[in-house]
Formats: structure tokens, C-alpha cells, sequence
């Protein structure tokens, strides 16, 4: 199995650069996963890899192995699109089939390997229907069935679930993850959902506009963001962040909130020197609400079912907190509060520090 490495990949449209110096690597066997807003770049990589676009600077490596110069049909790489690409007047075998009538196959293994892709993704019965005739969670099976026969070297999907309902798409996610330690094959998936890139991947390359922001596990991303545009992308409800100033010297210092103008109660010993501005991130479950130094009000209450959501105003500033599912309080409340010290996270210059 070969893994995929990504080199200084560039490419401009119209003199702006779209993917500007983007490295990574994919081990062999991996599911990675290419997260990051709408318009960032992603789907460009994806057709840069696949050779659907041509790259202006940097290396595509499988293996050891460069691609960039090959056609798309010699790169040995099956991709699976959003719109699931189907053709209308093929049914599902021959959909399944395509890309092996095209490269000539044998009817014998061409019937073989659609049959048994078609069994691994339970959608055997539905072989002789056309598209039109099947479910869109259905159909999101047959181009993934389309891309398993040809059993390539990398697997690039380009956000595969987000025609799907919420449900649909949660089960599609399992599925997925379920395919993936069958197959192993080495992976490359793109989403903007940070949910499916948290449970599906067991790597994330995070991106913003163009350039990578941080790369690691799922839970390294949530835990330790680099920098506070990967803070805020990850997490729903989004972390809470404060603007403060580091103040006293040595092992003294902490930090002073700007609003409310309150100490951080606890010394802080990664943070840049005093007099400098820094921003604090607090996650929702980082709020611990009953007792403590400040006071929230709470303006609003979520019930999701597994948790509690609270709204709470502290002096001019917002706070989201997470609490436990029978967590309860009149609105207009005053709630003691804490936050949890180990869990917060500093930035200076929108660099974790
Ligand atoms: P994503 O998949 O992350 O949503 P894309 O890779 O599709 O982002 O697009 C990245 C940027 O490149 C966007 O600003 C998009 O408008 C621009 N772009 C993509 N394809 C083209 C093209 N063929 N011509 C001009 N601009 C493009
Ligand atoms: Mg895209």
C-alpha cells in the first residue's frame, strides 16, 4: 500500500492564489481528512491530485512515486464527488462497472469485482435499477462502489455526504468508517462539516483560505488548537473567546480579562511577557456553573437531549457554557461561575502560546 505526500502545492486562479504552498502527507492505509470553510481550496487539491487540474508549483508523491506529470487515468487514483456523477441511462452494474469497460477489463473479473463491491456496500439487489430508481443514500453507495472495483491506489472523496439528511448522513458516516478498516485503503476526504471530520478521520489537514492551519488527530486539533482560527473552527458551540492582558511578573503573572475586567485567579506560566495583549479561549464544557468568582446571567437555555446549552451575559460579554442535561434555571438568573484552569487556551498574535 502507498501512502500520499503533498509538497509546496500551488495553484492560481486569475493571479490569486487558491492553494498557496499546501504540504501534508497521507500515511499508507490512512483516512484524512481536508477540513476546512467553503472556498478554501479543498476541492482544488483533490483535482490536483486526481490531474482533472494542472498544478502550477510543488509535488504530488504516491509513494515514492510523482504523479504530477501523468495523465488523470494513470494516477491510479479513484475520487468520489458530491454529486455522485452517476449516469442516468446505466444502471447501477454497469455504473459500478464503468471504469473497469473502460480499461478493457475481462467480463469475468468485470462481474466479479462489481459483485463483490456491490455485496461489501449491501447494495446488491439494486444492480439492475437505474439511478433515478434508487435513494440518494443509495446512489452515494453505487459512486463509492464505483470508485472501490477499481481498487486504486489513494481513494479521494469530495464532501460524499453533504446531499444526504442529517440522519442519513450520521449512519453514512459509520458506514463509512466501517468500509474503511475492511478496505484500508489510503484515504483522502474532504468535508467542511467538522463533526464528520472529528469521528471519520484519524488525521486532519485544517485550512484557510488556501493555507494548511494545523494538521494532527481529531482530538490534538480540539485539544491544543495552534492558532485561534483552528480554536474557533472546531467545537459547536464554538469556544468562547476574551481579549486580555498578561500582568505581573514571574510565576505571578496571569491574565487580565479586558471585559469583564476581572484576574484570571491562577498563575500562568506559557504566556508571553507582561503588558502583552493575548486572547483567551474557554470551551463551553471548560464553564463550570454553581460556584466560583464571577457572575453570569443567563439569557437563554438549550435542552439538546444528551446536554444542556447555556446563553449567559458576563458584563458586556457573551459566554456559552455546557452543562449536564438536567441542568435548570429561570432565564434572567445570576449563576455563579468558574472556568476550569487546565483547560484553557491562550493566543498571542492568534498563535497558541
Ligand atoms: P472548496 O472546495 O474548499 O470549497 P474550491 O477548491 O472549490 O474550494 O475553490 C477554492 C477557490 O478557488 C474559491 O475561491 C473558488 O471560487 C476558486 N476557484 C475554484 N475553481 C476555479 C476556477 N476554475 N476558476 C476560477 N476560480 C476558481
Ligand atoms: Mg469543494
Amino acid at each position: 500500500m502507498a501512502g500520499l505526500t503533498i509538497e509546496n502545492l500551488t495553484k492560481s486562479y486569475h493571479g490569486v492564489a487558491v492553494v498557496d504552498k499546501v504540504s501534508f502527507t497521507v500515511a499508507p492505509g490512512e483516512f484524512c481528512i481536508l477540513l476546512g470553510p467553503s472556498g478554501c481550496g479543498k476541492s482544488t487539491i483533490l483535482r490536483l491530485i486526481a490531474g482533472l487540474e494542472e498544478q502550477e508549483g510543488g509535488r504530488i508523491m504516491i509513494g515514492d512515486r510523482d504523479i504530477g506529470a501523468l495523465n488523470p487515468r494513470d494516477r491510479d487514483v479513484a475520487m468520489v464527488f458530491q454529486s455522485y456523477a452517476l449516469y442516468p441511462h446505466l444502471n447501477v452494474y454497469e455504473n459500478i462497472a464503468f471504469p473497469l469497460r473502460v480499461r478493457k477489463t475481462p467480463a469475468g473479473e468485470v462481474d466479479r469485482r462489481v459483485r463483490e463491491a456491490a455485496a461489501l456496500l449491501e447494495i446488491a439487489d439494486l444492480l439492475p435499477r437505474r439511478p433515478r430508481e434508487i435513494s440518494g443514500g443509495q446512489r452515494q453507495r453505487v459512486a463509492i462502489g464505483r470508485a472501490i472495483v477499481r481498487n486504486p491506489r489513494l481513494f479521494l472523496f469530495d464532501e460524499p455526504l453533504s446531499n444526504l439528511d442529517a440522519k442519513l448522513r450520521a449512519a453514512m458516516r459509520v458506514e463509512l468508517a466501517a468500509l474503511h478498516r475492511r478496505l484500508r485503503a489510503t484515504t483522502l476526504y474532504v468535508t467542511h462539516d467538522q463533526v464528520e471530520a472529528m469521528t471519520l478521520g484519524q488525521k486532519i489537514v485544517l485550512m484557510d483560505r488556501g493555507v494548511v492551519r494545523q494538521i494532527g488527530a481529531p482530538r490534538e486539533l480540539y485539544e491544543r488548537p495552534a492558532n485561534l482560527f483552528a480554536a474557533s473552527f472546531l467545537g459547536a458551540p464554538p469556544i468562547n473567546l476574551f481579549t486580555g492582558v498578561v500582568t505581573g511578573t514571574g510565576a505571578a503573572r496571569t491574565v487580565r480579562l479586558t471585559d469583564p475586567p476581572i484576574d484570571l485567579g491562577w498563575e500562568i506560566d506559557t504566556v508571553a511577557a507582561a503588558g502583552e495583549m493575548v486572547t483567551v479561549g474557554i470551551r463551553p464544557e471548560a464553564v463550570r456553573i454553581g460556584t466560583g468568582p464571577l457572575r453570569g446571567v443567563l439569557e437563554h437555555l438549550e435542552h439538546t437531549g444528551a446536554d444542556t446549552i447555556l446563553y449567559l451575559r458576563l458584563g458586556t460579554a457573551r459566554l456559552i457554557a455546557r452543562e449536564a442535561a438536567d441542568f435548570s434555571s429561570p432565564l434572567g438568573a445570576a449563576l455563579d461561575l468558574d472556568f476550569d484552569p487546565r483547560s484553557l487556551h491562550f493566543f498571542h498574535k492568534g498563535q497558541r502560546v
